[in-house]
């Protein structure tokens, strides 16, 4: 098992906090919560008092993903474990761990750049986090969702990712790369989902290039009702909806991706997959979906 527990929340850079504020509370249906930065916005989804972080910014991207570990034994020795194996540990100061409301925290680059932030001892916000449109996301043990995010050499990736952070590998799918942008290639280019608890999985790392260096956040509500609802919201607040509903092949998930003000995507479905490491076995999925994401033209998926 993996000394990270779940994928916790998502800071995110943004040039227009008020875009961000209607599209999460107007489209996703999450909560807005109060920090210590009054400058940023906090989506709530929990009983967390953020999920998603918005600070205003120079650019539109992805500034870290944050991931909880149970307690400080086990922080200890994912921080022994990281510079056992040379990765740069930056520890954070009192305004850091005071910002994101957290007893410990320590910030690492991945082998292609994306930040990650590693924390335990979170606080608890005891409001209900209960919005207009009465959304209830899927978060406890599974945490707040996944992540795709974009990487480029896959032995480097799974070497930290695996063997570093202990995380599991779930499947692996092959991505043609004339159907993501790239030009043909003779390498294979693959794509690995990795899970550290019982959501099938809590990060897929891609070989897709990602300006805003995220490709998609997914976020899973309780049922099908909560996702055509959502559907119907980005119809009226007119957010650009890029795919069509459909199930994922390898979480089962039901799902459909609109595109953020920053302009990477949330996926919002319902129905993921939950696996068990004692019996799980990975393999290599073959496609996407078993019906329906039919992304629009240049989407990226
Ligand atoms: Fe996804």
């Amino acid at each position: 098992m993996s000394l990270i527990r779940s994928l916790g929340y998502l800071r995110v850079e943004a040039t227009d906090i008020d875009a961000w504020r209607a599209f999460g509370v107007k489209v996703l249906g999450m909560v807005e919560g109060r920090g210590p930065d009054r400058s940023a916005l906090y989506l709530r989804m929990d009983d967390l008092p953020a999920r998603i972080v918005v600070v205003p910014g120079e650019r539109d991207r992805l500034a870290a993903s944050g991931w909880e570990l149970a307690d400080p034994t086990a922080f200890g020795r994912l921080v022994s474990a990281l510079e056992e194996a040379g990765v740069a540990v930056k520890t954070a100061g009192g305004d850091e761990l005071a910002d994101r409301r957290v007893a410990q925290m320590v910030s690492v680059d991945d082998p292609s750049g994306n930040r990650l932030e590693f924390y335990c001892g979170a606080a608890l916000d005891s409001r209900p986090a209960l919005g207009a449109y009465g959304t209830r996301f899927v978060t406890g043990d599974q945490g707040m969702g996944h992540v795709v995010l974009p990487a480029f050499d896959d032995a480097a990736s799974l070497r930290f990712w695996v063997d570093v952070l202990g995380f599991r590998l779930r499947d692996s799918m092959l991505l043609i790369p004339e159907t993501i942008g790239l030009p043909p290639g003779d390498r294979p280019l693959w794509m690995r989902f990795l899970g550290c608890g019982p959501r099938h999985h809590s990060v897929a790392l891609a070989p897709i290039p990602a300006p805003s260096g995220l490709i998609h956040l997914m976020t899973e509500t309780a049922t099908i009702d909560d996702v055509g609802l959502a559907m119907d919201r980005c119809a009226k607040n007119k957010a650009p909806m890029i795919s069509t509903l459909g199930r994922h092949a390898n979480d089962h998930m039901i799902s459909f991706y609109v595109r953020t003000p920053s302009g990477f995507d949330i996926e919002y479905g319902t129905g993921g997959l939950t696996v068990d490491d004692a019996t799980w076995v990975a393999r290599q999925t073959t496609a996407h979906s078993v019906w329906g994401h039919r992304f629009a033209a240049g989407a990226g998926h």
